[in-house]
């Protein structure tokens, strides 16, 4: 996979997100498998991550906490 940046070369990294939900709540997800760039450390997400992600999204929005942490590799 190439960077959609600059075009250069990738590798496989986890990432961490922080996204803020319409409810307010702060949800952070650990552990997201994602392409690193080599040269601008751009992150890519593959569509299945991001399939995966919006669901944990969608999960999360049903609970009432402020904050949220969970890993990708068990809540996906
Ligand atoms: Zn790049």
């Amino acid at each position: 996979m190439k960077c959609l940046k600059c075009g250069r070369e990738t590798f496989e990294s986890r990432n961490a997100e922080a996204i803020e939900l319409d409810n307010g709540c702060l949800l952070v997800i650990r552990n997201i498998p994602c392409y690193k760039c080599t040269e601008c450390d751009d992150i890519l997400y593959t569509g299945d991550v991001v399939e995966q992600i919006e669901q944990i999204i969608a999960a999360a929005k049903n609970l009432t906490q402020q904050l949220m942490v969970v890993d990708f590799t068990t809540a996906a």
